[in-house]
């Protein structure tokens, strides 16, 4: 008996769905892409619920007849491609014919459509397993594309879609990009009813400012404009100062496409090689414009990955058009690019603890390029204030005592335990202290010598002190005299209404604006310094962002460990014999001693045997 038989085409649909249709942002994808090809110049986009229960896409595009619409929703329906040859060369965002169909297999699908020189419009309602109706509507020109309740008839699929928050992110860095990729044409885009932004058509320079809130009143923008042969590169990059650790804006757009490229980011990171530190990353937005040819975007069903026919010589031209443009604004000496070996790269730390990279000519001593300098100054040298909270009780012979009230109280039976290995050696009488090249306090012990990293051990003290006042619903707010505006990014918002009572119970009290995307802060935690807020603030939105889908630590608890690594003092700052014995004791008093709240090493242990042993006593 034979056994092999074609699927029918409902469930051929279902499968391209599971590669086309992952989530809600791959169905906007879809049909803004859609739009596109059809040529408008205005989309708007409505989403509901994350996009779970309906996306609404409208464009003024050159809309579709009743006989096309009868089609479109068919499997390898297309209007983009007719041959081979032209799968040689796409020059628009569709070709496969896949969209509509997939998307119609695992949702409730409505598209009206009208064309421009047509008297009426035409609307088909589908669902999935059944025979489509097509009914004549009055509409304006153009195409609506209703999506109702994805994956409904695919429990598994829709149990798999993730939080709204998480669902809602990956819409607006879907709507972000296209809005970036083409300033030349106006989004509008609704979540929930209210407005995200409606930008008109503008310069990139102008989207930029609009979309990323990065404006360029601090000329932190370069602009990148050059051509090889059939290759254009162009857009902006950073300047030095905007490079992040986390979230840094980094875009890629091919011929109007979005593409993830880890090896063109590389060619970027590689431009800045002398002007940022190794663990941070430069923004950039670029455009690449080649021919359709020379490009495969055939290779992956989203189509965000592509294969270019050289891409070592795509490489090179996005690695030189952004040393150019550096160099052009005086960031890079003529010759960076192939570094000269007479230049060297020196680290200063100043005595508030910023640390700046300077490029130095080894031969001359001539200084390239001081470009680490960030703002806040003032702020490192004034976090002596970070002492006044200054505990009464801190005699060394309390300390023992006091491990045993914060173990019973903090503590389960079994954390206890674990953590009771690993307890520091406990301190008798007068020990003494020192201050090592201003980051480490060496601690004289009974058997040996601990090394202490002064930031990080200040930094636990100091998150745990900020968890113990919000688990007992103590205040820790302090009360700005002038409320400080943010502008924030969409995304950046919509992560801080998620954490709002997070936030709140930090000591952050905020309001946000009932238009636009800036919030006013009214109180911050006492811990922190005013003119800290700002990058703090940044700083516990992104790592949100970031790792929202972590697991363990609770939002809470990553919170506090930003604004406790904001408000601890640095490394690099002198220290008095008091405020070392006071960081000492108030790190013996915490519930976990050897790893600051991110991780890492706070202290190090040197028995006194092995310099004995070393230096042959033993
Ligand atoms: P593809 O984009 O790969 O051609 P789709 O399933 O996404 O496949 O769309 C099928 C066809 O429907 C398109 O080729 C196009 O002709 C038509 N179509 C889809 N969306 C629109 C729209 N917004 N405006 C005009 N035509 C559209
Ligand atoms: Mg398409």
């Amino acid at each position: 008996m034979n056994k092999i038989h074609i699927l029918p085409e409902f469930i051929a649909n279902q499968i391209a769905a599971g590669e086309v249709v992952q989530r809600p942002e791959s169905v906007i994808k879809e049909l803004v892409e859609n739009s596109m090809d059809a040529g408008a110049k205005t989309i708007a986009i409505f989403i509901a619920d994350a996009g779970k229960s309906l996306i609404h896409i409208v464009d003024d595009g050159m809309g579709m007849s009743r006989e096309d619409l009868e089609v479109a929703p068919l499997r390898h329906s297309t209007s983009k491609i007719k041959t081979t040859d032209d799968l040689a060369a796409i020059k628009t965002f569709g070709f496969r014919g896949e969209a509509l169909p997939s998307i119609s297999s695992v949702a409730l699908l409505e598209i009206r459509s009208k064309l421009h020189n047509a008297e009426q419009g035409w609307r088909l309602l589908s669902e999935p397993m059944k025979l489509p109706t097509i009914e004549q509507i009055q509409m304006d020109s153009g195409t609506q594309v209703f999506v109702r309740n994805l994956f409904y008839n695919v429990p598994a699929r829709r149990k798999f879609l993730k939080s709204n928050m998480t669902e809602q992110k990956y819409i607006y860095e879907t709507v972000q990009k296209f809005c970036l990729a083409h300033p030349n044409k106006r989004f509008i885009f609704y979540d929930n009813n209210s407005l995200v932004y409606d930008v008109k058509e503008e310069t990139l320079l102008g989207r930029i400012a609009n979309i990323l809130r990065i404006g360029d009143e601090e000329h932190s923008l370069i602009a990148v404009d050059m051509s090889i042969n059939d290759i254009r590169i162009s857009g902006y990059i950073g300047h030095p100062q905007l490079a992040k650790k986390t979230n840094a804006a980094q875009y890629f757009f091919l011929n109007g496409r979005h593409i993830n490229s880890k090896n063109l980011s590389y060619a970027v990171y590689s431009a800045y090689e002398q002007l940022i530190e190794r663990n941070l990353k430069p923004f950039f937005v670029l455009n690449i414009s080649l021919d359709y040819n020379q490009v495969d975007v055939n290779v992956h069903p989203q189509k965000s990955e592509v294969k270019f026919e050289d891409e070592k010589l795509i490489y090179s031209c996005v690695k030189n058009a952004a040393v150019e443009a550096l160099r052009l604004h005086n960031l890079l000496p003529e010759l960076v690019g192939d570094v000269p070996t007479s230049y060297e790269k020196v680290v200063t730390t100043d005595i508030a603890g910023v640390s700046e990279t300077l490029l130095v000519d080894k031969i001359t001593g001539e200084i390239y390029h001081t470009p680490q300098r960030v703002s806040g100054h003032s702020a490192e040298h004034n976090s002596i204030n970070t002492f006044h909270y200054r505990p009464q009780n801190h005699a060394p012979s309390a300390v023992a005592a006091i491990h045993k009230i914060y173990e019973s109280g903090m503590l389960g039976e079994e954390e206890v335990q674990k953590e009771e290995q690993i307890r520091l050696p406990e301190l008798d009488g007068e020990y003494n202290l020192w201050q090592f090249h201003n980051k480490y306090i060496f601690v004289e012990t009974a058997d040996g010598l601990l090394v202490i990293d002064q930031h990080n051990a200040h930094e636990r003290h100091l998150f745990e002190r900020l968890m113990e006042k919000i688990r007992t619903g103590n205040s820790v707010k302090q009360t700005l005299l002038f409320p400080l505006e943010l502008d924030l990014s969409s995304i950046q918002l919509l992560a801080v209404k998620e954490l709002w009572s997070e936030l709140d119970r930090m000591g952050f009290e905020l309001e946000t604006a009932s238009e636009g995307t800036t919030i006013t802060i009214l109180t911050l935690p006492q811990d922190l310094e005013i003119s800290q807020i700002e990058r703090s603030f940044a700083e516990i939105i992104d790592d949100y962002l970031q790792n929202e889908e972590l697991a363990g630590n609770s939002k809470q608890e990553r919170i506090a460990a930003t604004v406790a690594c904001k408000a601890a003092i640095k490394a690099g700052r002198k220290l008095s014999q008091e405020e070392m014995r006071i960081i000492v004791n108030d790190l013996l008093r915490c519930r976990m001693q050897h790893i600051c709240p991110h991780g890492r090493p706070i202290i190090y242990h040197s028995p006194l045997l092995e310099w004995d042993r070393r230096l042959g006593r033993r």
